[in-house]
């Protein structure tokens, strides 16, 4: 693994190789650390005005790239057009949001007798970024710049498959003005470039997305170091259907909350779960939602779901399906890519792999429900608590299951798409600490306290 030099980048939908692209090794990244290590002195003393006004400009030239940035994605990740031009506007907004947040990096004054003490939010140094392959520019820019507004230098590893779109917003962020080194992106292997960051003694905090399995390892490297650690993993989550909810509206809207970016998704409501007396109604009306689903080349305009992001993730995908009998399913358009059908599953097992694993592909497992306190129960019964959604017209019991799912992120009547405005986590195996929000920055300084004697 450490010898490899180049990785061939291929194209989903093709199959072809786009582009081959050079790998870091453990000398590049320790150098590339370095770098930023040595950029970080100047970086936390650029006033806060100029720091805002440097990613704003940041926000500006990724907006002049938004299409440039979106056919990449297409090309790279399988991602149709529509959700590739959101994903680059989303990196956008979110740099524009947090261009505000070094001028907010707010202490506190608390009272004490005899002097005056008040706090500070001192960054913390260089940040690794390690991100997966199934939103790159998206992810990556939740971790870069909220860090990079804080006073933070960056250096992110994208994923193998995806480094396309990170390696042209590095040279965007160049072009913005960033001084060099603060803002390094890193090509190469999980364990050799991700571990690297993780054991290197000047990295002071990893910000990971990806898989449970991987983000325990980091969590345990980063334990030798204390080193500050945020991870947002894997997902089970669930869509509970109440029989009083608008049946045509849940069910209409059920197949995008699972099989956008063709469920390759941390958020993705893999389980539905509906109230029994309503069960034959709503798998009825979810039918013709699937089997209408537009399943076509990304760069078609009007496509809605693309291919698989590589060989094997299809190979894992399709695991699954040969285990359980799929109930109905949609369509592909065959050919050349790596192309799954949106599939759906009935299952009353609810310990069977379909309904507990995370499958990261368009496939989505539908069970029924007696009431209230049971859907809540099977909603909770996983080691995930990433997002769920909840359908009722009872607006009561909306609030009060929103309470009860142990999930970061619910929505009630809607399937809410992450906000970058408002915070993002997960509970139990789905992660640890939140990403986006007001507080997002803060996540990313220490907090020093200074006391003053009159
Ligand atoms: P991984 O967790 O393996 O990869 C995520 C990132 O971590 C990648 O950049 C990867 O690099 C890197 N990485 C891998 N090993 C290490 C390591 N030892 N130390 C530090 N960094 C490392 O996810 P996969 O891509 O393998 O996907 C596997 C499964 O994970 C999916 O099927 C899905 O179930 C889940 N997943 C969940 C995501 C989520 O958002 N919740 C996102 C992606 C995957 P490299 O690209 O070189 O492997």
């Amino acid at each position: 693994m450490t010898d490899v030099t180049s990785y061939d980048v291929v194209n989903p939908t093709t199959e072809q190789v786009l582009t081959t692209v050079p790998m870091a090794r453990v000398a590049e990244t320790d150098a590339a650390v370095a770098r930023a290590q040595q950029a970080f002195a100047s970086w936390r003393a650029v006033s806060p005005a100029d720091r805002g006004r440097l990613l704003r400009r940041f926000a500006e030239q990724v907006d002049d790239h938004v299409e440039e940035l979106a056919q990449l994605e297409v090309r790279n990740a399988g991602h149709t057009i529509g959700n590739a031009r959101w994903e680059a506007g989303n990196v956008r907004d979110v740099l524009t949001y947090y261009s505000a947040a070094p001028e907010r990096l707010f202490g506190r004054q608390i009272p004490v007798a005899g002097g005056i003490d008040i706090t500070f939010h001192e960054p913390l140094g260089v940040v690794g970024a390690i991100v997966p392959w199934n939103f790159p520019m998206p992810i990556a820019a939740w971790a870069f710049a909220p860090a990079l507004a804080a006073g933070n230098t960056v250096v992110l590893k994208p994923a193998e498959l995806t480094p396309l779109t990170a390696l042209r917003l590095a040279e965007l962020a160049l072009e913005a003005g960033l001084p060099p080194d603060v803002f390094t992106v890193l090509p190469g292997a999980g364990p050799v470039v991700g571990q690297r960051l993780v054991e290197h003694p000047d990295v002071r905090k990893i910000v990971f997305t990806g898989s449970t399995r991987v983000g325990k390892a980091v969590m345990a490297g980063c334990a030798e170091q204390v080193k500050r650690v945020t991870l947002e993993l894997g997902g089970k989550s669930a869509n509970l259907v109440f029989a009083d909810a608008d049946l045509q509206q849940a069910a209409a809207t059920a197949p995008y909350a699972v099989f956008d970016n063709a469920g390759q998704d941390c958020c993705a409501r893999s389980r539905i779960l509906v109230e029994r007396s309503a069960y034959d109604e709503f798998l009825s009306k979810l039918e013709p939602a699937i089997t209408g689903m537009r399943v076509l080349d990304p760069t078609d305009e009007s496509s809605e779901m693309g291919p698989l992001i590589s060989a094997r993730q299809k190979e894992t995908v399709t695991g699954f399906l040969d285990e359980v009998d799929v109930a109905f399913a949609g369509s592909t358009p065959g050919g050349d890519g790596f192309w799954v059908p949106p599939s759906v599953v009935t299952t009353e097992d609810a310990g069977a792999r379909i309904w507990r694993e995370e499958v990261f592909g368009p496939v989505v497992a539908v069970m029924p429900f007696d009431d209230e306190e049971h859907a809540v129960a099977l909603a909770n019964d996983t080691e995930y608590g990433l997002s769920g959604s909840i359908y009722t017209r009872d607006l009561g019991r909306g609030l009060r299951v929103a309470r009860a799912v142990e999930s970061g992120n619910l929505s009630v009547n809607s399937h809410s798409a992450v906000r970058y405005w408002t915070p993002f986590g997960g509970y139990k195996q789905s992660g640890l600490g939140r990403e986006l929000g007001p507080d997002a920055p803060m996540a990313f300084t220490e907090e020093k306290n200074v006391f003053i004697a009159h």
